[in-house]
């Protein structure tokens, strides 16, 4: 036999398995996606999907539950496309340490998640940062889970941010762990807009 020949057995074999796994995989639903660990890379990928998502002409809403010191190019290019954003009033958490109004501005930017999380008008909600409120205790975890677990069928949720709760682990359909390799803050490399933000 021929090293073409046997590249061909080869990959027809694994043709045939994958086929198998993709016939069998036929539940339709909206899925549920956390996206944590240290590493670089969480909310540009939940951005990602929005877009993918508005691309396909569907439509998608973004709760961000840590407002950025600086302007988010995401939502300045999202929000002319029509997507809906909540954004949290309040500067990064951890500066301004107000435990009072962070808790209000974090539980007004939920209640907003929440209505569509409730709507299955909407395809898409990217909950960014969502982990930090949990942690903080910030958001009540039994409420978020239910409105994550009631949602329209069809509807996808995705949670970005470090520490996820394992109770949002253990519901979410897909998780992924991005791992900090090395990051250029490290080696002194000022955070840069249009890349970092
Ligand atoms: P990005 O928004 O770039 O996808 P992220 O969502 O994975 O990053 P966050 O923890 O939300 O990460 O941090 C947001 C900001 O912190 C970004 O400007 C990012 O470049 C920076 N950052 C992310 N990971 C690290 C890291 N391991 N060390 C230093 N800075 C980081
Ligand atoms: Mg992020």
């Amino acid at each position: 036999m021929s090293e073409q020949d046997r590249h061909q057995q080869r990959q027809q074999k694994v043709k045939e398995k994958v086929d198998e796994k993709v016939a069998a995989a036929n539940i339709e639903k909206g899925i549920f996606q956390v996206i944590t660990g240290n590493g670089k890379g969480k909310s540009t990928s939940g951005f990602g999907v929005v877009t993918r998502c508005v691309g396909h002409g569907q439509n998608a809403a973004v709760a961000q539950f840590i407002k950025g010191m600086w302007d988010c190019g995401e939502r300045n290019l999202l929000e002319k496309v029509g997507v809906p954003f909540a954004v949290m009033k309040t500067g990064f958490t951890w500066e301004t340490q107000n435990r009072e109004t962070d808790t209000a501005a974090a539980e007004e930017t939920w209640q907003q998640a929440k209505k569509w999380l409730a709507d299955d008008s909407i395809d898409l909600v990217l909950l960014d940062e969502l982990t930090y409120m949990v942690s903080y205790d910030y958001l009540d975890l039994d409420e978020v889970i239910s409105a994550i677990e009631n949602r329209p069928k069809m509807q996808s949720v995705i949670v970005t941010g470090r520490g996820a709760h394992r109770r949002l682990t253990e519901l979410a359909d897909t998780v992924s762990e991005v791992r900090n390799v090395k990051h250029a803050f490290e080696s002194g490399v000022k955070a840069l807009k249009g890349f970092d933000y």
